[in-house]
């Protein structure tokens, strides 16, 4: 394997080198599931970064269960996503469906997505590694830690050390009170397989607003190295996830709480 090899991945955004690992400061990455116009991109984008996080996330490209739900803006939302890079500075995540839009996503992201649903999407992961760009590698819907590890080992073996794991809640039985359930053991035990950076993703993992900052200040206790939270200006109007989006003011306090908790030094 050569998962071990790398320690920490750097990556450029337009303000600063930012370092994703665990000897560094928690990394917060935030936005909204997608990008619904310029005006809302911008502004989460703006508040975001006043609030503390270091990249704007936005879907430009949505997998959707069904496909009669809105599927993405696509190109017209890549431009939407590099205006708010523009304009803040921060650096983008924004996921790759297909190969066929690589090229595009890779002009616009600093990390690209490969969503939950992509995770075996072998072809794509080829393709992503072999852009050298930083990858955000999410947990697949019932993938183990062992097929997942496997899939970041073919971005790994394309040639591209920059990979960063994303626990984002893995499939339940219980689908009442949460979405998935959030693998907070995935952090010790990835941590004691790989060097690769651990995101923790509980805006997908739990699917409910309310219990995104319990599950937060649990994935830090536990050593997450980076945390992604889904924020917007109007949950209630989301043309999706709104139900697990923060509004900007909750994203705000929960900044404030994990700048206390989290390795912010
Ligand atoms: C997302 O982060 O936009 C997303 C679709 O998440 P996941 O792939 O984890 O379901
Ligand atoms: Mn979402």
């Amino acid at each position: 394997f050569r998962y071990g090899e790398a320690s920490e991945v750097v990556v450029l955004t337009p303000n600063k080198p930012v370092i994703f690992g665990q000897n560094h400061p928690l990394v917060v990455v935030a936005g909204p599931c997608s990008v619904e116009n310029e005006e809302m991109i911008v502004e989460t984008a703006q508040r975001v970064k006043a609030a503390g996080a270091q990249f704007l996330r936005g879907g430009a490209y949505k997998p959707r269960t069904s496909p009669y739900a809105f599927q993405g803006h696509g190109e017209s939302a890549l431009e939407l996503l590099n205006r708010a890079r523009e304009a803040t500075g921060l650096g983008i995540i924004t996921e790759v469906m297909d190969t066929y839009d690589l090229d595009k996503v890779a002009q616009v992201a600093d990390v690209i997505q490969i969503g939950a649903r992509n995770m075996q999407n072998f072809s794509l992961l080829k393709k992503v590694g072999a852009t050298g760009k930083p990858v955000l590698l999410k947990r697949g819907l019932a993938a183990t830690i062992e097929d997942w590890l496997m899939s970041a080992e073919y971005i790994l073996a394309a040639g591209n050390p920059n990979v960063i794991l994303c626990e984002r809640g893995i499939r339940t039985f219980d689908h009442q009170y949460t979405r998935n359930t959030l693998d907070i053991s995935a952090i010790p035990v990835l941590r004691s397989l790989t060097h690769l950076p651990i995101m923790i993703d509980p805006s997908h993992a739990t699917g409910k607003s309310e219990f995104v900052q319990p599950m937060t200040m649990a994935a830090i206790a536990a050593g997450a190295d980076s945390m992604m939270i889904e924020v917007h200006p109007n949950p209630a109007k989301a043309l999706s996830d709104g139900p697990q989006s923060l509004t900007l003011e909750a994203f705000d306090q929960l900044m404030k709480e994990m700048v206390v908790v989290g390795k912010f030094f």
